[in-house]
């Protein structure tokens, strides 16, 4: 339906200033931009103020036909939040109330809106840790983190972001606000709703606030890195350390592509031969942590070329900052990549991480891979000139065999970043027509009319 005036009645519900144009920056794009300059313009970009501006906005919308694109950082590798096809992008923004926090009680009801650094914070300052911890936290937000179930290199011990959720307000279809769970840690009433909305990526309804719990914080964390000859010893490695009980908070891997376009920035040199990286976050009690350390040392010595243990939190620190910075040395390389977040059972990650770069090698594009290897979960990146459009369609064209093989090895598309819009039309490929049919029927009865960022997810 066409609407005279979004900007004037949307104005009338959220206040003057907080109706934009459609056209906005950087409302009609995410971090895909960075990579494929994916770019939408959408019809108006509003900015409520509470969650019951949300459900009013929603509900203008519906009532017009108008498609509705929730919008949280803009951090995502999906094209989830990117205003495609128009529509009134909302984003939370403003939503950034802490509603109650219990330390004591290890949990607390924040608004959608708030960074994932704030909540962080929030825990760190008191003694709690809030586990779930994807890349790029002073912008993402916690809203978005749900969305998406966001990840990062902790889930492996502490698990992806809707674990920790125990309750979500949300504005649904065709503008009403709902709460499923709350502080309560333990619900079995009704079919799982709550977990439902999480990870649906704004297919299902506004996520407006969610109750969080935390857990003490450990008193200690200690890392190792190991360096291999190649990706065959690394995952043996990673195989003998997790086999022998070890239970790290974070188990990542970086391939030799990875470490050619990041070594110079470790500021340990990087050791001569090295193609393979293992790099494990322990943490727990100060004895554990010492503990556990000599046993990974241990564990990770069979094939390494050198083990490097951090003597202090300020190199501890020097080297997340090193495993941070890899993905943009990878795109420094060339300017651009496709990047995919496929997952296998972790014992077939060598077959993947060996994959990426033959793929990349039969389509004459520069390959390499790093990822959450305890998770078995790759980022292959296939390196590219931004605007070669011959390049860009032959690093589709790598996507498309990454996710194959992920498949034919018994994993998923997407692991971490979702489905989004780049990436849609794969998850028939993953669940076929019967799994496929039944995510197209919540679709549907949830959001009847199709407006809630339609062509996502799909
Ligand atoms: C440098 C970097 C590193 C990253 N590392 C990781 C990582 O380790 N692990 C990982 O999982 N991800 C990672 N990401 C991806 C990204 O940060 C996560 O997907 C994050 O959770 C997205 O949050 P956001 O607030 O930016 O969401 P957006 O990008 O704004 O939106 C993402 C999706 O969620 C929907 N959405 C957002 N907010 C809401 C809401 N309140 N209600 C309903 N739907 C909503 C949007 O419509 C969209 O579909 C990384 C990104 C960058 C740039």
């Amino acid at each position: 339906m066409a609407v005279a005036s979004p900007m004037r009645d949307l104005a009338a519900i959220v206040g003057a200033d907080n109706v934009l144009p459609g056209s906005t920056e950087p409302y009609g794009r995410d971090f895909t931009y960075e990579i494929l300059r994916l770019h939408g313009v959408a019809d108006a970009v509003v900015r409520p103020g509470d969650a019951g501006e949300v459900a009013e906005v929603l509900a203008w919308c519906y009532d017009r036909e108008l498609p509705v694109i929730p919008r949280g950082g803009g951090t995502g590798y999906a094209g989830g939040a990117v205003p495609v096809d128009g529509g009134v992008v909302v984003a939370l923004d403003r939503l950034t109330r802490v509603r109650s926090f219990e330390p004591h009680w290890w949990r607390a009801e924040v608004e959608a809106g708030l960074t994932t650094a704030t909540v962080s914070r929030l825990a760190r300052e008191n003694g709690l840790l809030f586990p779930p911890n994807p890349g790029a936290p002073e912008q993402s937000q916690i809203g978005g983190n749900v969305a998406t179930n966001a990840g990062g290199p902790r889930a492996f011990k502490y698990g992806v972001a809707g674990r920790w959720v125990t309750g979500i307000e949300a504005a649904v279809a065709p503008g009403e606000l709902v709460r499923i769970g709350g502080a309560t840690r333990k619900d079995v009433a009704g079919y799982d709703l709550r977990n439902l909305l999480v990870g649906s990526e704004g297919t299902l309804g506004i996520i407006t606030a969610i109750w969080l719990r935390f857990v003490p914080a450990p008193e200690a964390s200690a890392s190792v890195a190991a360096f291999y000859p190649d990706p065959v010893s690394g995952c043996a490695a990673i195989g003998q350390a997790l086999g022998s009980g070890l239970v790290p908070a974070a188990v990542e891997y970086a391939d030799a592509g990875v470490l050619d376009a990041s070594g110079g920035a470790l500021e340990a040199e990087l050791p001569a031969g090295a193609r393979f990286l293992v790099l494990l976050e322990l943490d727990g009690s100060t004895d554990e942590v010492r503990r556990s350390r000599e046993e990974a040392v241990e564990a990770l010595s069979d094939g390494a070329i050198s083990i490097l243990r951090p003597a202090d939190a300020a190199e501890e620190r020097a080297l997340w900052r090193w495993r941070a910075g890899m993905g943009p040395a990878v795109t420094a390389v060339t300017g651009g990549r496709v990047s995919e977040d496929v997952a296998v059972p972790a014992d077939r990650l060598v077959d993947v991480v060996v994959g990426v770069t033959e793929i990349g090698a039969r389509h004459g594009l520069p390959a390499c891979s790093l990822g959450h290897a305890g998770d078995g979960n790759v980022h292959g990146c296939f390196l590219l000139v931004p605007g070669d459009p011959d390049q860009l369609e032959r690093a589709y064209r790598c996507s498309d065999e990454l996710c194959e093989l992920a498949l034919t090895l018994g994993g998923t598309v997407s692991g971490e970043h979702g489905i989004g819009w780049i990436k849609r039309g794969r998850m028939t490929r993953q669940w076929g027509a019967v799994g496929a049919g039944m995510h197209a029927a919540v679709k549907a009865a949830l959001d009847p009319k199709n407006l809630l960022n339609p062509g996502k997810k799909t």
